[in-house]
């Protein structure tokens, strides 16, 4: 009986253990099943961050889809013009004026430009620019927005500045500067207005009648910064609202 009642006994402490055990695991599973959830988490917020820097680059990838997609207007525009390559192309006109370009002098409206374009030059050469008068240290704009291509010491040019459009479809010059503003470096980036010079009479300008002599040509397929088909800036502003 005695025998019997121990047996019992530790049977029921065998159950007792197992359940205690199976309790134990139990348990301790449930205690360990946090950290793979922990273990998610921190598996998906390292996900989640590469998400937005992968977003991040994708816009300078749509700046360079951008690109493209501002010159298919222009070719859109010229297509009613089979040949845009043709020098004397309207749609380089249009184009430009779409963009109501800035003023490159301060303090000066398009009714008081004239038309130096054609004007004969030292050596015979033809002008191709528009001369704006202004006095020494006028304060010079980007006529829109793009980058500094080139800063060059020339003997008639003086000091000058050579600025890309955005597509660099179009360079903009600058010459006869006094100086160049603060910050204005080769590869700086340009805002339309910004002031990026002074005025003055550097180079072959007479001293006594300083002015920014202003230059647009479109760039061919290389790019170059010294080469390119001559437009006349007076007639991009010539009809402009005032
Ligand atoms: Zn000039």
């Amino acid at each position: 009986m005695k025998a019997a009642a121990a047996k019992r006994s530790w049977r029921t402490a065998l159950v007792l253990g197992a359940v205690l055990a199976l309790g134990v695991g139990v348990v301790v599973g449930t205690w360990f099943k946090p950290a793979p959830d922990t273990q998610a988490v921190a598996v998906m917020q390292p996900t989640a961050p590469p998400a937005t820097p992968q977003a991040a680059p994708a816009v300078p990838v749509a700046d360079k889809v951008s690109a493209p997609l501002i010159t298919s207007p222009a070719s859109a525009a010229s297509a009613s013009k089979p040949t845009p390559a043709d020098p004397s192309d309207p749609s380089d006109l249009s184009r430009l004026r779409a963009r109501s370009l800035t003023l490159p002098v301060t303090g000066v409206s398009a009714a008081q430009l004239s038309d130096t374009y054609a004007q004969a030059r030292a050596a015979g050469a033809p002008h191709e620019a528009l001369d704006i008068m202004a006095p020494r240290g006028t304060p010079v704009l980007a006529v829109e927005d793009g980058r500094v291509t080139k800063l060059f010491l020339s003997k008639p040019g003086g000091i000058t500045l050579y600025q890309f459009d955005p597509d660099s479809n179009y360079a903009y010059y600058y010459a006869h500067l006094d100086r160049y503003a603060e910050g204005i470096v080769e590869g700086a980036s340009l805002r339309k207005g910004q002031v990026i010079a002074y005025v003055g009479s550097t180079g072959n300008a007479s001293p006594d009648a300083p002015h920014l002599h202003f230059a647009i040509f479109r760039l061919g397929p290389e790019r170059q910064w010294w080469r390119g088909t001559p437009l006349n800036p007076f007639l991009v502003w010539r009809d402009a609202k005032p």
